[in-house]
């Protein structure tokens, strides 16, 4: 199904059931009023489903989960205090100690570190790939994910998705796609075989830098691969720290369920109301955003690509990217998002670049309508060693922008004059 800019709008809302109010309104409310001792027995028991405390749900961060999860063609979605949590989540609901992943090598920096670092020193490996013909030979008894990112920051690239999922369906391992750059209203994962899909919500999703925010969703179905599968005992044996339910004996989503009634209450990034309201306001005009950025991203894109002081351009809606075929083929209209990145002369000229535009302001995030622009390889990718970079795609002269929603020809002029400073 195509991506619906009606649900976007109006889907798991109805002012009716909340005094008429027309707009979502924000529930600035910790706790939850239990009707009787019975009612509070049966929430905990999941006999009824309900609020009960803000760390596990809330009733407006419900409804932007609802209505994600609507747009996404899923089973349900969670919202998370950022996108970092929705990953780290998203791997440990599937492994523990001694168990491995794989990973893609052109990932987000804070998914490199938290994946080579900082799940190492939970017992947890990661197993990189750069091209989807190496994963088959990564895979053993113990690995119990693969993750890439559907357009990868700072990268820019694609994968072929349909590859990897066919390698995951027949080891029978779930997959988890990053597609913060690509967005719902680009790239639908589950319509290309992927599991789970994570988020940071904090770029597109808000679009206005206003809040952070993760996003974790499932695919409908995918309990069918989980039960019984050895690959996941936590989903088919008797939980003991939750009064030996079984995820998968329950008709609900065991992925998301799992991630709220053990990751949040344990762990608890949870969103806070407000920002889950903020990313209700930006879901509305998310499709006609994302829209926006890749129209002014293609022109500025053509732009660099034909100026004398840029060496190389990465953007996939441009002919030249190795990844056009991929990028028409997976995403919405050949849509390729907003991230450009680029090359010039030397380190010295792209910091000089970053220190002469006006409007792209040197900001580390993306998916803003304001635009922005870095440079990975002394801010967002400096924890990373050469080795590091190189094979994240980042060199020392490499440039990225996050085209926000300005008028395009005041973009293009601000470039040009930083070009030629
Ligand atoms: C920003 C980002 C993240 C991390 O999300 P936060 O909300 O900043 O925690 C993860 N993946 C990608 C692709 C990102 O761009």
């Amino acid at each position: 199904m195509s991506y619906s800019q009606t649900d976007a709008i109006r889907a798991g809302y109805n002012p009716h059931e909340n005094g008429g109010t027309m707009a979502l309104p924000i529930y600035q409310s910790t706790a939850y009023a239990f009707e009787d001792a019975d009612h509070a027995a049966d929430l905990f028991a999941l006999r009824r489903l309900g609020h009960i405390y803000t760390r596990l749900h809330n009733p407006t961060t419900t409804v932007v989960e609802n209505r994600f999860a609507k747009l996404e063609d899923g089973a349900m979605a969670i919202f998370t205090a950022s996108g970092s949590s929705a990953i780290f989540y998203s791997i440990i609901n599937l492994c523990e100690a001694g168990d491995n992943f794989i990973a893609a090598k052109n990932l987000y920096g804070g998914s490199m570190t938290l994946f080579a670092h900082t799940l190492k020193r939970f017992g947890m490996q990661v197993r990189w790939f750069s091209d989807p013909s190496e994963i088959e030979g990564l895979i053993d008894d113990k690995t119990k994910a693969i993750f890439f990112e559907s357009l990868s920051n700072p990268g820019i690239e694609l994968q072929d998705f349909d590859a990897i999922t066919a390698i995951a369906k027949k080891h029978k391992i779930i997959t988890i796609v990053d597609n913060t750059v690509a967005t719902p209203a680009l790239f639908k994962p589950f319509e290309h075989g992927i599991d789970v899909a994570v988020y940071s919500a904090s770029k597109y999703i808000n679009g206005q830098g206003t809040a952070l925010g993760g996003v974790i969703a499932e695919r409908q179905g995918l309990n069918e691969l989980i039960k019984d599968n050895p690959r996941y005992p936590h989903f088919n044996e008797p939980d003991e720290s939750y009064h030996g339910l079984v995820y998968t004996s329950l008709p609900l989503p065991a992925f998301c369920l799992r991630v709220r009634l053990a990751l949040l209450r344990d762990i608890g990034a949870t969103p806070a109301p407000l920002n889950s309201w903020l990313f209700a306001q930006g879901l509305e005009t998310l499709a006609l955003r994302i829209k926006a950025h890749s129209d002014n991203a293609l022109k500025i894109a053509e732009f660099l690509e034909s100026h004398p002081k840029v060496k190389n351009v990465k953007y996939p809606g441009l002919k030249s990217h190795k990844h056009y075929a991929l990028a028409q083929k997976y995403l919405t209209d050949g849509l390729a998002s907003g991230l450009i990145s680029f090359e010039v002369e030397n380190f010295e000229k792209a910091k000089s670049i970053i220190g002469a535009t006006k409007l792209f302001t040197p900001v580390v995030n993306i998916g803003d309508s304001k635009s922005l622009i870095t440079h990975p390889a002394s801010t967002t990718h400096s924890q990373m060693n050469e080795a590091e970079l190189a094979a994240a795609g980042i060199s020392q002269s490499l440039v990225r922008i996050s085209v926000g929603l300005e008028n395009v020809n005041d973009l293009i002029e601000d470039l040009k004059l930083a070009l030629n400073s």
